[in-house]
C-alpha cells in the first residue's frame, strides 16, 4: 500500500480564520502561500474561505494551477521574477515582490503590452540576506518603479528568517514603515501596502509588539502546520495535524542499537552517530527521502521515535509502543514543512483530502 497523506481542509480552514482574525485585530490583511503545497488549489480554496486576502507563491506554475482551478483570485507572486519571465509574471498575478531595476522595466513593458497595471512591492534586506535591495537603495527602486507607466508602486516589504534566520524585530519593522514614508514623500506614490514579512512576524502580532503601519504578512507554515517556523511553537488556538502521513511497516525486529561491524558513511555521505542503548524493538516503515526529501516526521502516538531515514526505509525505535506493532500495520506521521512540500510533489504517494 502506498503512503498515505490526509489533509484536512476543514482545519486547515479553521487555521487560516484564526490567523486572519488575529491579524485582522491589529490592521493586517493576511495572503496565503502555497508555494508549501506547490499551489495546490484546494488548500488555496480552504485559505480563501478562511479569509486570505488572495493566494501566494514563489513560483509561476504553481499561480498558474490556483488561477485554472479557482478562476480569478488575486494572485502574488513571492519570488521576484527574472527580466524574461516578466510576460507570464504580468499576465498571471496581480502583484510581484521586485528587487531589480531591471525587471521592474521589463515588467512595465510587459503590462503596456498587455494593457494591464501590474502592482509591485519593493523588497528591502533587513539583514536576512536573501531578496531585497539595501534600505539606502530602495528610493532609486522605488523611482525606477514610478516611471513605468504601466505599474503601480504598491508598496515596500521585507523578508526574514529565510536564509540567515534572522528574525523580524519591532526595530527592524519601524524601519520599513519609516522606509516607507521616506518613499511616499519622495516619489509622491500612496504606497498602500508595508508588508512585515512571512509566518515568522507573527509572534510579533500576537504579543501586540507590530509597529503600526505594517499592514500585510504573507503566511504559509502559521496557516498549514499552525506552528511559528522560527520556534517551532504552536500558534494559539491553531491545529498542528492539518496534514497526517500514514506508512505501513514491513519489519519490526529486536536488534542491537548499535551497529556492529566498521563504520563508513551511510547511503547520504554522512558519518552516523550511533547512541548504543541495549536491544530494541526496531521497526521499519516503507516510506523514505525519496517522499519526504530534507524534512522530518513526527510521530502521531506515542511509544515511537524515528531514528532515521534511508531512501526507501524510515527506521524506527517501537520498543516503547504498546500494543508493539505488527509487520503490516500503519503508522501515523505529522510531516514538517519540508516533509509536506515533498509529499505533495512526490508521485507515489496518495494523497487524501478531508473535505
Ligand atoms: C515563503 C515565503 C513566505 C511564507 O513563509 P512562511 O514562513 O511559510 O509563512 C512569505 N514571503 C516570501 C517572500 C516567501 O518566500
Amino acid at each position: 500500500m502506498l503512503p498515505r497523506l490526509e489533509i484536512d481542509l476543514p482545519a486547515l480552514e479553521s487555521n487560516t480564520r484564526r490567523v486572519v482574525e488575529t491579524c485582522r485585530l491589529r490592521g493586517i490583511q493576511v495572503w496565503g502561500v502555497t508555494k508549501g503545497v506547490r499551489g495546490c488549489p484546494r488548500v488555496g480554496l480552504a485559505m480563501l474561505r478562511g479569509g486570505v486576502e488572495g493566494l501566494a507563491d514563489s513560483r509561476l506554475p504553481n499561480l498558474i494551477r490556483l488561477r485554472q482551478a479557482l478562476g480569478d483570485p488575486s494572485l502574488m507572486l513571492l519570488r521576484p521574477p527574472s527580466p524574461a519571465q516578466a510576460q507570464e509574471a504580468v499576465g498571471t498575478a496581480r502583484v510581484s515582490l521586485n528587487s531589480e531595476i531591471l525587471t521592474l522595466t521589463a515588467l512595465g513593458l510587459a503590462a503596456a503590452a498587455r494593457k494591464v497595471e501590474h502592482e509591485v512591492i519593493l523588497m528591502v534586506d533587513l539583514g536576512d540576506r536573501r531578496e531585497g535591495v539595501l534600505p539606502g537603495d530602495v528610493l532609486e527602486l522605488a523611482r525606477a518603479a514610478r516611471r513605468e507607466r504601466s505599474l503601480r508602486l504598491a508598496g515596500i516589504g521585507a523578508n526574514f528568517a529565510c536564509f540567515g534566520g534572522v528574525l523580524p524585530t519591532a526595530e527592524s519593522l519601524v524601519e520599513l514603515v519609516e522606509l516607507a514614508g521616506r518613499v511616499r514623500m519622495a516619489t509622491g506614490a500612496s504606497l498602500d501596502t508595508v508588508s512585515g514579512g512571512n509566518s515568522s512576524s507573527l509572534p510579533l502580532v500576537i504579543r501586540a509588539a507590530m509597529p503600526a503601519g505594517v499592514n500585510q504578512l504573507r503566511i504559509g507554515e502559521g496557516i498549514l502546520l499552525g506552528r511559528d517556523p522560527s520556534t517551532g511553537e504552536p500558534l494559539p488556538g491553531t491545529r498542528q495535524d492539518v496534514f497526517r502521513l500514514e506508512a505501513e511497516l514491513i519489519e519490526v525486529q529486536r536488534k542491537p542499537s548499535a551497529p556492529c561491524g566498521p563504520v563508513a558513511r551511510n547511503a547520504f555521505g554522512r558519518q552516523p552517530v550511533h547512541i548504543d542503548r541495549g536491544d530494541r524493538l526496531r521497526a521499519l516503515a516503507a516510506i523514505g527521502v525519496q517522499e519526504i526529501g530534507a524534512g522530518t516526521l513526527c510521530p502521531a502516538s506515542g511509544g515511537v521515535e524515528v531514528l532515521g531515514a534511508s531512501s526507501d526505509h524510515l527506521v524506527l525505535d517501537v520498543t516503547a509502543m504498546e500494543p508493539a506493532p505488527r509487520p503490516g500495520g500503519r503508522l501515523q506521521f505529522l510531516p514538517d514543512y519540508g516533509a509536506v512540500l515533498a509529499l505533495m510533489m512526490a508521485t507515489d504517494v496518495c494523497r487524501q483530502y478531508r473535505e
